[in-house]
């Protein structure tokens, strides 16, 4: 049995690629506004986030793990701690302006098979390629499992929603056994097929 790790919670109004122009509407933060695509209005994340984290984002939450408004996971030093004491990989955790908080990206990204990972894809943009949305999926039927169960892990195949792209992270029995045991606060284990 392999589990998805999910927040409970979303920081309402929080987002960490996004800030509130003059005129109040969400536009691109400034220091990643040369990576939009101008067809559908996407950023390459994995550029913005080897820029660095804005110092105007943020966290006030107790809950050790929470979404930010486009759904990247964010969560407690206390978390980070916890999981490097337990020596669990697959897990990067960077962490925010304060120190409080860190987003986590995936390190271990395993192979998977599209035809059985359950994606469902809408509006595919003619110029960078990207899907507006890439939902349903992953399925772990359609990924490669990991060797060792120490270690969490995300499909190859980012999701997408109208705004990013972002990762859903898988834990084995194993991993899940433990952190339950922490009792973090706003954690959500949900059973995989
Ligand atoms: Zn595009």
């Amino acid at each position: 049995m392999f589990y998805l790790i999910e927040p409970d919670d979303e920081l309402s109004d929080n987002w960490l690629f996004f800030e509130e122009d003059l005129n109040g509407v969400l536009v691109v933060r400034e220091e990643y506004r040369d990576l939009v695509c101008q067809s559908c209005g996407k950023i390459d994340e994995n550029i913005a986030i080897s820029r660095g984290l804005s110092s105007h984002f943020i966290v006030e939450t107790n809950s050790d793990i929470v979404a930010t408004s486009e759904d990247w996971i964010c969560v407690s030093a206390r978390f980070c701690d916890e999981i490097m004491k337990l020596k669990f990989g697959g897990l990067r955790f960077i962490p925010l302006a304060d120190s409080k908080h860190s987003i986590v990206m995936p390190e271990l990204l395993v192979e998977t098979d599209e035809t059985r990972a359950g994606f469902e894809n809408h509006n595919q943009c003619t110029s960078c390629g990207r899907f507006g949305e890439r939902i349903i999926g992953p399925f772990i039927q359609g990924m490669r499992l990991p060797a060792s169960d120490s270690t969490f892990f995300a499909s190859s195949i980012a999701n997408e929603n109208v705004k990013v792209s972002y990762y859903r992270f898988f834990a084995s029995e194993l991993i899940v056994e433990a952190i339950r045991k922490l009792e973090f606060a706003g954690i959500d284990f949900v059973e995989t097929a």
